[in-house]
């Protein structure tokens, strides 16, 4: 198997097997799901288990299989990409363009693909996430209503300060702060390349314990200086 998952022009998914594409028929006896090739003049078929294995599978096909790289363009078009994201909000690019496609896979793409994967998938978050005001006052005033809307990973509520003073904000979570009181060191890191407009600076506090560093505590900050 190439291509693990990809979707329909309708948005309906389909398993790739051996580059042909799979799409759910019915669901039979002992709740066993029968997927057809999507050829309809193909008797191909693949029964899964209650476990998602294959129990039964006939996967002589009267066609030629589809061409992969086709494939993958076409299942990381902006709406289909949308799909995967939502699923995986907190992932980096990188991480859902890995478990959406095997390594063996990924070597038909060249990085024109990559590209435009990268890209589609960067809007499609963009297109997710609440809009953030471009100045300072509006910002300050609508920060509240976008942060009680976004939650964690782990469905926590996000604790945040609003200082409409100096122009920060500063996140962090009840689980961070908890995470704080057992931790040994502290270390301090700010970045100006990830931070988003009208701020300037991204200033991290990483926890230490077990070996292990943990980004707790995310300042935004209006300037690049060192005392900011
Ligand atoms: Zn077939």
């Amino acid at each position: 198997m190439n291509l693990k998952n990809m979707l329909s022009e309708k948005l309906k998914p389909l398993r790739v097997v051996n580059n042909n594409k799979f799409r759910f028929y019915r669901t039979l006896a002992n709740d066993v799901q029968r997927w057809v090739c999507c050829t309809k003049t193909c008797n191909a078929n693949i029964k899964y288990d209650v476990n998602g294995a294959i129990c039964e599978q006939n996967t002589t096909h009267n066609h030629e299989p589809d061409d992969l790289q086709s494939m993958l363009r076409q299942n990381f078009l902006p709406q289909k990409v949308s799909n995967c994201v939502i699923e995986q909000l907190s992932d980096r690019p990188s991480k859902i363009i890995h478990f959406e496609i095997s390594s063996t896979a990924l070597n038909v793409l060249d990085s024109n693909d990559i590209t435009v994967i990268r890209k589609n998938i960067h809007t499609a978050l963009m297109n997710i996430y609440p809009k953030l005001s471009r100045d300072f006052p509006q910002l300050h005033a609508t920060l509240p209503d976008v942060i009680i809307e976004i939650q964690t990973k782990n469905n926590e509520k996000w604790i945040f300060i609003n200082d409409v003073q100096y122009n920060i904000v500063c996140c962090t979570t009840q689980m961070n702060l908890d995470f704080l009181n057992q931790c040994d060191s502290i270390f301090m890191d700010s970045t100006f390349s990830s931070c988003p407009f009208p701020f300037k600076q991204l200033f991290v506090i990483h926890g230490f314990k077990n070996s292990s560093y943990a980004p707790l505590f995310f300042y935004l900050l209006p300037n690049k200086c060192h005392n900011a």
